[in-house]
């Protein structure tokens, strides 16, 4: 692995948030989810998203794993993006 590809994978990790609800999106907006295109661990087909632990998955072929596997996904193995502390409602 460069040493590039590391930091985006440490970006990618410390990205991660909350696993969504089974009938909720997942939020992958950031552009680190974005690289070149590998095949999806569910579906095989080739796809540049990555989760937030580096597999290459189409986020809706992710989305509909997490709504088959509810307890699995409780693991988090496919999570939103964590929220910008801007985004959060305590601000004065
Ligand atoms: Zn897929």
């Amino acid at each position: 692995m460069t040493t590039q590809a590391r930091k985006t994978a440490r970006a990618l990790a410390d990205l991660a948030g909350d696993v969504p609800t089974p009938d909720a999106l997942l939020d992958w907006r950031n552009s680190l989810h974005y690289q070149r295109h590998a095949p999806c661990v569910l579906c095989r087909r080739p796809t540049p998203p990555r989760s937030h632990a580096g597999e290459a998955a189409h986020k809706t072929c992710a989305e509909v794993w997490i709504a088959a596997h509810p307890d699995e996904s409780r693991s988090g193995r496919f999570v939103s993006d964590r929220r910008a502390a801007s985004t959060t409602d305590n601000h004065a």
